[in-house]
């Protein structure tokens, strides 16, 4: 008799988004005049930028002829596109990265999903709450957590974002060994300073603990304080590993690339107290369970890097960050406090009122589509998720509608 692995069996099955959908599918069946406008899901809307599709082109070309034909490329991804990386996003900004500690994927839900496999089963665990979602429940899948009780997993060290700490959170009081950490971060859309992010590297180091550090959307960052990457501060090399992703910040959602950056000097400890270096454990795990991103999608990520391609990205999300402000002062002109949306495509807002009452009501009375808090983990309850992914003029036409059907 085949038995299935339990831990699949205490995930809480996610009903987040197919919950959204099945009321939203419920409210144009009964209202098939209304208009329904999207702010809900985290998914770009825009187009790939031109230099990117330029490049895709001409690298499919080159796949047609003999001389250039790509078969299977290096697992860790083409040496033009680690070192655009290297130079561009890290060394750029100051930051110690090096074309060799970079691994290209096919997306950062994937890497940050299957980065706990490298670590012991009884490692800590600590999450931030609200939070996206792949960071818990592929420690769930891997048995480092006990059963779902009272909207929490027994066994995770929850790291509470909250108005009082202006949704950056303190350190845990407990030990961990694990820490998952995304700025500007899902959901909230609040962004970490320098100095709040030291006093997490500085903790890691005291602990012998490491920082996952999820950065898929530095590229809205526009404050020139704010850190882009946990490299640019003292002492990150030894305890973080960076997780990156083009999809928010050129359109790649459908496209799919991403990166991981694994310093050399990234540490964890085998059972006899040891060092053991991270990187040649991803490097293996990687090559093993993954066979590269395809060359024309290199290629296009490449093309981020161009002159054209930076000046089309920055256009592109100064848009997002344009509706983003459109939401802000809409919801602020209503009387609700939110974060968010400066830094960030997202704008949390506090509802005073259950989640999914804000929710219903916004589609009710507005057609707009939010994503409820209470899914993002216990804190969010309370609160809704706005997203700047859409055209601007129906992101004004979503506050007009807001506006009328609350006034
Ligand atoms: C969108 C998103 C990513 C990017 O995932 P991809 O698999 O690269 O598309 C990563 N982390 C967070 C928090 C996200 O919201």
């Amino acid at each position: 008799m085949l038995k299935v692995n339990e831990h699949y069996l205490k995930l809480q099955a996610s009903y987040l988004f197919s919950d959204i959908a099945k009321r939203v599918a419920a409210f144009q069946a009964k209202n098939p005049e209304r208009e329904v406008i999207k702010l809900g899901i985290g998914d770009v809307t825009n187009p790939l930028p031109a230099a990117c599709i330029q490049a895709f082109h001409t690298a499919v070309d080159e796949m047609a002829t003999t001389s250039g034909f790509r078969g299977y490329g290096p697992e860790q991804g083409y040496d033009f596109l680690r070192s655009a990386i290297a130079v561009n996003d890290f060394q750029a900004r100051g930051a110690e990265v090096h074309a060799d500690e970079i691994f290209v994927s096919d997306g950062a839900k994937c890497d940050t999903g299957n980065i706990q496999e490298l670590f012991a089963a009884d490692a800590r665990i600590a999450i931030p709450d609200p939070v996206y979602p792949v960071y818990l429940d592929t420690n769930v899948m891997a048995g480092r957590t006990g059963s779902f009780k009272d909207g929490r997993f027994e066994g995770i060290v929850y790291l509470e974002s909250t108005q009082a700490n202006n949704y950056v959170p303190d350190l845990p009081t407990e030990p961990v060994d694990l820490i998952y950490l995304c700025f500007p971060n899902n959901p909230t859309g609040s962004t970490i300073t320098k100095e709040q992010l030291k006093v997490w590297v500085d903790f890691a180091r005291d602990s012998k603990a490491l920082i996952l550090f999820d950065a898929a959307y530095e590229a809205f960052i526009r404050d020139p304080k704010l850190p882009h990457s946990i490299y640019e501060i003292e002492g990150a090399r030894e305890v973080a590993i960076e997780f990156r992703s083009y999809s928010k910040s050129a359109g790649f959602t459908g496209t799919r690339c991403a990166y991981t950056v694994v310093p050399k000097e990234c540490m964890a400890y085998d059972a006899g107290g040891n060092k053991q270096p991270l990187h040649p454990l991803w490097n293996r795990r990687h090559c093993t369970k993954f066979n590269g991103v395809s060359y024309p999608v290199q290629r296009a990520a490449e093309a981020v890097y161009s002159p054209e391609g930076k000046a089309q990205c920055t256009a592109l999300i100064d848009g997002y960050l344009g509706n983003a402000k459109i939401i802000g002062k809409a919801m602020a002109e209503l009387g609700y406090s939110y974060v968010g949306g400066d830094n960030a495509p997202y704008i949390w807002i506090q509802g005073n009122r259950d989640s999914w009452e804000f929710f219903d009501m916004l589609l009710d009375k507005a057609g707009v589509v939010c994503t409820p808090g209470a899914g993002f983990g216990k804190c969010g309850q309370g609160y809704i998720r706005l997203s700047a992914f859409n055209s601007e003029a129906n992101v004004v036409k979503a506050m007009e509608l807001i506006r009328q059907a609350l006034a």
